[in-house]
């Protein structure tokens, strides 16, 4: 996995490319190399090339054409991303742009539940999760209802 220093089209901070079995993650100038941003636009790509072995190549297809793939490529690598930043009050923020900017059938709440599931799984298996414990997200038990409704 190589990673690329390079200007890229205007939104996107940083994405994985891939030739044959072959891939490389792009990460946008204007994030500065090694700082904790350019460490999670690491984590989410490296979820995605993980899915794409995974997928033996299949994952740019089944991305594509497969709404049900695709969100939940998505919670994966955002569930890496916030992880890797270690800022659980994301999952809020998140969730909304997981619902709203990838062409999926799922609401807010739903993504908020299912990132929080995932991340909670995740953080028992990933080494820094002592910081998600001491944030609390293990116990988080506010209701996204209420939270979308206030
Ligand atoms: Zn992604």
């Amino acid at each position: 996995m190589k990673v690329r220093h390079v200007n890229l089209k205007k939104g996107r901070l940083g994405e994985l490319r891939t030739f044959l079995f072959w891939g490389w993650i792009n990460i946008h100038t204007r994030v500065e190399r090694d700082s904790s941003e350019w460490k999670a636009i690491v984590a989410h790509e490296s979820k995605h090339w993980e899915q794409y072995k995974i997928s033996y190549g299949l994952h740019p297809f089944l991305y594509k054409f497969s709404k049900s793939y695709r969100y939940q490529s998505e919670l994966e690598a955002y569930a890496e991303e916030i992880v890797s930043l270690g800022k659980p009050l994301l999952v809020l923020p998140v969730a909304r742009i997981i619902a709203d900017d990838y062409g999926l059938d799922v609401t807010p709440q739903q993504a908020w539940r299912d990132l929080h599931a995932i991340i909670s799984r995740e953080t028992k298996r990933i080494e820094n999760n002592r910081k998600f414990e001491d944030l609390g997200i293990e116990g988080v038990t506010m209701d996204p209802e209420y939270y979308y409704k206030n």
